[in-house]
């Protein structure tokens, strides 16, 4: 699963071809006009660096805690103008914290500014949840939804009841 610009890079560089577009839509440039890809399958072998798969951004980790401060429970909605959602070192980087998936929560910058460079047990902020590594596709599925055509290929290759988990969601 990747952005649609990353998948015409792979099928304009010919590491990939288009299984499935988006109905009529094409994507045009001054150059060459292409189908706009909703399924696409890798043609060679393409490198992903560790770092890239295992990054955690906002975007993802936000969607993971469902846009909630895992310390007063606030969604993103409830916040007052000044505020923001904002990224949480259980142990802070300054101690020795890292940015994995397990060490990483929403956090309102209100409790952000609160926790410091505390360990939980220090000033008794304890998450609503433990961090984990989420399952690449529930993100996926979190921040933009799948089309139709999408979501069966996640049954094909991932299951009918990977899939049944995501709708649910
Ligand atoms: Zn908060």
């Amino acid at each position: 699963m990747v952005p649609v610009r990353r998948a015409l890079r792979l099928v304009i560089d010919q590491k990939a071809e288009i299984v499935e577009a988006d109905g009529q839509r094409t994507i045009c440039s001054a150059y060459l006009s292409v189908p706009r890809p909703a399924v696409i399958r890798l043609v060679r072998f393409v490198h992903v660096p560790r770092r890239f798969r295992r990054q955690v951004t906002n975007t993802f980790l936000f969607a993971r805690d469902e846009y909630r401060c895992q310390f007063c429970g606030r969604r993103s909605v409830d916040l007052k103008p000044r505020e923001c959602l904002t990224r949480d070192h259980l142990v802070p980087l300054s101690r020795g914290g890292t940015n994995d998936w397990t060490n990483v929560l929403t956090a309102c910058s209100t409790c952000n500014t609160r926790k410091g460079n505390h360990l939980p047990a220090e000033c008794g902020m304890h998450p609503l949840q433990v961090p984990v590594e989420p399952h690449f596709v529930h993100l996926t599925w979190a921040v933009r939804r799948l089309t139709p055509v999408q979501a069966r290929y996640i049954r094909l290759f991932y299951g009918a009841d990977t899939l049944r988990t995501l709708q649910a969601l």
